[in-house]
């Protein structure tokens, strides 16, 4: 493992919130990765005391990957009550990618990110501001995902634990796509890519990082949808302007 190797490495575990790292077994074993799974035993550092340490992502890594990896997943208790996992939609190579919080009902029904009443709302918001902005985009364009992939009950905040072990697929997917720039909708995502406790207000209106990659905080969709946020919808859209702007200028 290379000194870079190694940053990364502790980076991606930073940005997962945890703070000491013990010794950590890979998550699949070997034996039960798809045939063709690129991970050598080389690319593997391992930790004072021998133990083998993963690396921050299968070299190679794509989105079918983490699909494969995430399979019929029981990582956390947010499986107990799922219908369908909800892994993301959108262009594997976009530019721009929206991180939301986690599946509604109509998502955990249909398999799919932000299909209800906030869905079409963040669909219109994409393609009217692009639209207006000469902007030649539409939302198939970008990539759509959430913090936790498995409806939380009665849409409960998702937990620390849930988005911790979860995240692991998150940033995989931000890696693999490595889009020019994030839009975090609403504080969970913020939370969880920021490792920060300030809400949307406070951190909306300047540029973020994730890893390397700059990061606007805007308010989630379903927040819009609340009839006395006028504001607030009005910020949103000044937000989506700007880094749609970022990106594809
Ligand atoms: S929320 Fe994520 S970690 Fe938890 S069961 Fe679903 S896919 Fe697995």
């Amino acid at each position: 493992m290379t000194r870079d190797d190694l940053r990364q490495y502790l980076e991606f575990y930073r940005d997962l919130g945890l703070k000491e790292i013990y010794n950590l077994a890979p998550a699949i074993p070997r034996s039960a990765r798809p045939a063709g799974d690129s991970i050598a035993p080389t690319s593997r550092g391992r930790d004072a005391a021998g133990a083998v340490i993963p690396p921050i992502a299968p070299s190679g890594d794509s989105l079918l990957k983490i699909v494969e990896d995430i399979g019929d997943c029981r990582r956390c208790r947010l499986s107990e009550q799922r219908s369908k996992i909800v892994f993301g939609s959108g262009d594997e190579h976009a530019r721009l990618v929206l991180v939301g919080e986690g599946p509604g009902a109509d998502e955990d029904a249909q398999g799919l990110p932000f299909v209800g009443r906030a869905g079409q709302l963040l669909t219109q918001m994409i393609d009217n501001t692009a639209s207006k902005e000469g902007i030649p985009i539409r939302r198939a364009d970008v990539y759509i995902c959430n913090v936790v992939k498995c409806r939380p009950p009665e849409n409960r905040t998702p937990l620390p634990d849930e988005m911790e072990i979860c995240g692991e697929f998150l940033f995989r997917q931000l890696m693999a796509i490595r889009p020019k720039a994030i839009c975090a909708l609403g504080s969970t995502a913020a939370k969880a890519l920021l490792a920060t406790k300030d809400g949307v207000t406070r951190l909306r209106g300047t540029w973020h990082k994730w890893r390397d990659i700059p990061l606007i905080v805007t308010y989630h969709p379903s927040y819009l949808l609340r009839p006395y946020n006028q504001n607030a919808k009005r910020e949103a859209w000044e937000d989506l302007k700007k880094v749609l702007h970022y990106v594809y200028d």
